[in-house]
């Protein structure tokens, strides 16, 4: 079977410039195998750890998507530091990997921050995480700390342990004033800032700190959108990558910088009373889990080629 597979990746290899290419080979390859089970798509995505070299793509939706060619960011920059390294979550497209670069510098040199410190990213060939996110599945979302980066370089057990600060009174739902200042505002702004993100995700009440705080400059108050959770983290989407011809865009935002009605309807959403759980609790179904048959088919071969590629236990590829 190695040889084999050897044998369809090699002339796979030479053929596939794209991974439409490759979808074609792989499903070839598999035209007269028996059906296989079904397959738990996190477990499947989650297992590989190494991707194989390839035009970077990122494919599908940020939710139900992979990205091919993704690169692994380094652990330390000039003006960031990358955060939970055990996860090894900190593979992206080359356009994400660019933009936090970009991102780290500038905070540095535009607006005097330390740094900044990089959570979740991607896996390394995408696809849906084993734990903690629905979307980060095409290699164009990054987490980044609102806790600035400190001065010294953490060490690996630190990256594990350090807590993110949570910067929203859950009571209130208000920003902590002595936690939230203007270095944090000013890294959500600068987040905001380039042309190639399309929307960043924070709480509700830290979308209202911004609002309360922007004054006449508003336009970039567009692209952040209040969203559960986001209390101790700022979450960045990219638009599909230039080349990316598989990649799934979200609707347009709106045209508005989103201060009125619509955050309001989030804390009247928030404060609502929960209703009562009925006695005894309803059994609820199971929710489905995600199969790696239900993501689009570039997925599915590039996970085909990341499995026959998989290091086996003499080390060999
Ligand atoms: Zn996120």
């Amino acid at each position: 079977m190695a040889v084999d597979v050897k044998h369809k990746l090699s002339s796979a290899a030479l053929c596939t410039l794209t991974i439409a290419a490759l979808c074609f080979a792989a499903h070839a390859e598999n035209a007269s195998a028996p059906i296989a089970e079904p397959r738990e798509a996190k477990k499947a995505f989650g297992a590989i750890k190494v991707p194989p070299a390839l035009p970077p793509q990122a494919i599908g939706r940020y939710d139900l998507g992979c990205v091919a060619g993704a690169q692994k960011i380094a652990m330390n920059g000039d003006g960031w530091q990358a955060m939970r390294l055990s996860r090894n979550r900190y593979w992206g497209h080359p356009a994400l990997i660019s933009y936090i670069e970009t991102l780290a510098r500038d905070v540095k040199r535009l607006d005097g921050l330390p740094g900044i410190l990089v959570g979740d990213m991607a896996q390394p060939i995408g696809g849906p995480l084993l734990g903690g996110h629905a979307s980060h599945q095409s290699g164009i979302d990054v987490d980044l700390w609102y806790n600035l980066m400190p001065a010294r370089t953490l060490s690996a057990e630190d990256r594990e342990k350090f807590a993110a600060t949570n910067y929203v009174d859950q009571t209130t739902l208000t920003v902590d004033p002595a936690r939230w200042t203007d270095a944090q505002t000013k890294l959500v702004k600068r987040a905001a800032s380039y042309p190639e993100v399309s929307r960043i995700f924070v709480h509700p009440a830290i979308k209202k700190a911004l609002c309360d705080s922007a004054g006449s400059d508003r336009v970039w108050l567009q692209k952040i959108r209040p969203w559960y959770k986001h209390d101790d983290h700022l979450h960045v989407r990219l638009s599909c990558p230039a080349g990316s011809n598989g990649c799934v865009s979200q609707p347009a935002i709106k045209a508005d910088d989103g201060c009125g009605e619509e955050l309001d309807a989030w804390f009247r959403k928030l404060r609502a009373p929960r209703p009562k759980p009925p006695k005894p609790p309803k059994p609820q179904p199971k929710p489905k889990p995600m199969l790696v048959t239900d993501l689009p088919g570039e997925c599915q071969a590039l996970l085909d080629l990341a499995e026959a590629e998989k290091p086996t236990a003499s080390g060999a590829r």
